[in-house]
């Protein structure tokens, strides 16, 4: 049944940024951002500190002012809605818990300020405190609780008031690593449960991942990516998102003609790029685990299948993982790759080693522009 509200949800549009930016002086911090964000989605805004994530969740919230742009809910601008009447919950990374205030009185502060009678309040806290699971805690102070339970009255008090969409700052970023990960399936069991819409924002991409339905990637105050987790790993839009989220090969050709390259002298099969100019520069990009690396005398037993290239390589480092092996290879044309090792029973590859590197032409994606900062990893960053 719930997964029905859900399918019908996610089609329809909650909020809208149009053309939003935000200047400090002449300093850009948002950047003509345009999203559409789904009734009923966890959405994440994942970069690197200082892309725009918190300064666009704060323009959402009420809390800053777009420089220009509009935001828009259910088609009705909200650019002149004070924050508290905007119909949205907030969550930051410090709890921000009223210290003097028990966990009962916490929770039901935001509705105190809405004036709400004493019965319908002990209501609703009492509810909440249940989803939270911290019943037992309503007499205590802040301090006497942990960082994980204080976080919790901090989403407890954000969405006793009903809130219909939740902004969440990077919640869990003071927690460690166990705590942050039980959160985050509270969070993700909250969400289902309640079918709100969450808007949260991470620099951690593996957070990003296991919460996310999709996922903004921020960089230099634009939305470079925007996708399920599983399509921007699978099919990054660019090769800033494939170097951000995971590890990535480029390798640089120059197109000879449609569906095929030239790699360091040597012919590699592409796939069909629209736009791809004959003799133009364009970077293939392969993750780890879609290449391989076969001895001489493994490459000579497998020929190398239809739809796939192979490049001769040098073995640098190795690296056994049980199952498989990641080995550093450089080309013969110097450049550095990451791929899977074929392990051969019980003969690892050593340093020193010739390989082939081989990847099926399908699993390469093909970038004709791009910046060269863009292929090192931590870009994105002010
Ligand atoms: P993120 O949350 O992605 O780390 P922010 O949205 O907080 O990034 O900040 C984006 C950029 O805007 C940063 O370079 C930051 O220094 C700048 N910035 C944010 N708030 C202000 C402010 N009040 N005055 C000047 N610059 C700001
Ligand atoms: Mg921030």
């Amino acid at each position: 049944m719930s997964a029905v509200i859900k399918d019908d949800a996610r089609n329809k549009t909650l909020v809208s940024l149009r053309g939003l930016n935000k200047h400090y002086g002449d300093f850009t911090a948002v950047d003509n951002l345009d999203l559409e964000i789904q009734d009923g989605e966890f959405l994440t805004f994942l970069g690197s500190s200082g892309s725009g994530k918190s300064t666009t969740l704060s323009m959402l919230a009420g809390f800053e002012t777009p420089s220009s742009g509009e935001i828009l809910v259910e088609g009705q601008s909200l650019v002149n809605v004070p924050p508290h009447k905007r119909d949205i919950g907030m969550v930051f990374q410090r709890y921000s818990l009223f210290p003097h205030l028990n966990v009962r009185d916490n929770i039901g502060f935001p509705l105190a300020i809405r004036k709400l009678g004493a019965s319908e309040t002990a209501k609703r806290v009492d509810a909440m405190l249940k989803l939270v699971q911290l019943e037992k805690f309503a007499h205590r102070k802040p301090s006497q609780m942990s960082g994980g339970q204080q976080q919790r009255v901090a989403i407890a008090r954000a969405l006793v008031y009903e809130p219909r969409i939740l902004l969440m700052d990077e919640p869990l970023g003071a927690l460690d690593k166990k705590l942050r990960e039980d959160l985050q399936d509270e969070l993700r069991q909250l969400h289902r449960r309640l079918g709100i819409t969450i808007v949260y924002v991470t620099h951690d991409q593996e957070e990003a991942m296991r919460l996310s339905q999709r996922i903004a990637i921020f960089s230099h105050g634009k939305i470079v990516g925007l996708g399920t987790g599983y399509d921007l790993y699978q099919n990054p839009p660019n090769a800033f998102v494939a170097s951000f989220l995971g590890n990535s090969n480029f390798l640089r050709i120059q197109a000879n003609g449609n569906g095929a390259g030239s790699f360091e002298g040597q012919p590699v099969a592409i796939r069909l790029t629209p736009g791809l100019a004959n003799g133009q520069d364009a970077l293939i990009m392969v993750r780890p685990e879609k290449a391989l690396a076969l001895t001489a005398e493994q490459a000579t037993r497998e020929p190398l299948p239809g739809g796939w290239n192979e490049v001769s390589a040098t073995v640098g480092e190795v690296l056994f993982l049980g199952e498989s092996q990641t080995c550093h290879v450089v080309t013969q044309g110097g450049t550095e790759l990451t791929v899977k090792a074929l392990s051969a029973a019980g003969m690892p590859m050593q340093p020193g080693d010739k390989v082939k590197v081989r990847w099926a032409v399908a699993d390469a994606c093909i970038y004709t522009e791009w910046a060269e900062s863009d292929l090192s990893k931590g870009a994105g960053a002010h």
